[in-house]
């Protein structure tokens, strides 16, 4: 007779995520989720109310100060276009500091916005210029606003959100930073960079579950934007209002991903806050680096622009090389990858971030190892690339 035993096989484990978000969450975030939460009531709503206090503490800024911060439905995206459908005025224009997909998507949302805009482009290897920037202010005073990205996901760079706004400041313009893949692990500080309007989401370095975004922000700066929004469901200041008024959101709110964000803030807490986070993804990603340079791959940026949250990797130069079927045996060995968006270099991306540690990324390298080998992928020494200058683009 057969009989139970504990050598059951162990209960299935999700593929691990070395992407930039949705990435790998904890079994108690998702768990936090097991819930069916009353959008109007009051238990949630202090949950929500819970939530957006310690967003500004995270942020190291308070109601004191003058910030502010409203969470929005929909992915990082909606935020980023919330602020500029809030607040950019119909006479206003907008200097957007590009150097990959997520500066360039800015651009396509003030195009279909019909909002004046000018890029300032550098190349995807290249951080945004604060030089350039300079210029750029001084020449065109009818630039109103700046925006610029913080950790370009594209590629990994990471821009001196810093220096930028410094120069935005004396130009006396609004910033806005797009922090999606920074906030909660890089420090950012807000008084020091000049910050007006700071977006980031759930499912980022906060290692939640997709859902929402959130807007932290100068009050004076956003409220003094009344009358402008160009969209119902994007309005920011209607949607601070709702919360003033009663608490709730507007509209159906992410009621999971909201319960299941305050128990990542939680954990947060627990590892240490984000400079114990900040200390993970970079063991995370100087594993990666030295492993994967151990196996032959060379990352496509120099290591000052780096950042510790994404890694790009150039392709093997063998042309056997081909990157769907690499992708499929790793996901074969339980591992998922995140192909490259570039287009100025063939590369693949492997994410630092999420609840993924040295252990997950010796791991990766083995099944990376062993997929080569299978594969008979020649790894080699590719050519370096040009870096371009940077560019002005105005038009
Ligand atoms: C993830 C991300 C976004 C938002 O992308 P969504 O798919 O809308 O969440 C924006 N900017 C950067 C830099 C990002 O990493």
């Amino acid at each position: 007779m057969k009989t139970e035993t504990n050598n059951a096989p162990p209960p299935a484990r999700d593929k691990l995520l070395f992407t930039p978000g949705p990435l790998t969450t904890s079994h108690s975030v998702k768990a936090a989720m097991l819930h069916d939460a009353g959008s109007w009531h009051f238990e949630f709503n202090a949950v929500v109310d819970s939530i957006r206090e310690r967003l500004l503490k995270l942020g190291g800024v308070s109601r004191e100060q003058g910030y502010e911060v409203v969470l929005l439905q929909g992915s990082g995206t909606f935020g980023v276009e919330a602020v500029f459908q809030t607040c950019v005025p119909n006479d206003g224009k907008v200097l957007v500091l590009s150097n990959g997909a997520y500066g360039e998507r800015m651009i396509q949302m003030l195009k279909h916005a019909r909002i004046a805009h000018v890029a300032l482009r550098t190349g995807e290897d290249a951080p945004s210029d604060p030089a350039a920037l300079d210029q750029a202010l001084a020449a065109d005073p009818s630039i109103s606003h700046v925006a610029a990205v913080h950790c370009e996901t594209t590629t990994g760079v990471l821009n001196p959100i810093d220096e930028l706004g410094i120069v935005t400041h004396r130009h006396g313009r609004t910033y806005i930073v797009d922090a999606m893949s920074s906030f909660g692990a890089l420090p950012i500080d807000f008084a020091a960079c000049h910050i007006d309007f700071l977006i980031s989401s759930a499912n980022k370095c906060i290692e939640s579950v997709p859902g929402f975004s959130f807007v932290i922000c100068r009050r004076d700066v956003l409220m003094s934007s009344q009358g402008i929004a160009r969209s119902l469901s994007l309005d920011l200041i209607a949607q601070l209002t709702g919360f003033e008024k009663n608490g709730q959101f507007r509209y159906t709110p992410p009621t999971h991903a909201i319960l299941a964000f305050a128990q990542a803030l939680d954990e947060l807490d627990t590892e240490g806050g984000p400079a114990a986070r900040n200390a993970r993804y970079t063991r995370n990603h100087e594993t990666l680096v030295t492993g994967m340079r151990a196996l032959g791959f060379h990352p496509y940026l120099k290591p000052a622009v780096q950042s510790c949250i994404i890694t790009s990797f150039l392709f093997p130069t063998d042309p056997e090389f081909d990157f769907n079927t690499f992708y499929r045996r790793l996901s074969d060995h339980g591992y998922l990858i995140y192909p490259g968006k570039i287009s100025q270099a063939d590369t693949f991306r492997i994410g630092s971030i999420g609840r993924i540690f040295e252990a997950d990324i010796h791991a990766l390298l083995a099944a990376i190892q062993q997929t080569v080998n299978e594969l008979g992928i020649l790894v080699e020494t590719p050519t370096p690339l040009p870096t371009r200058e940077a560019e002005a683009n105005f038009n």
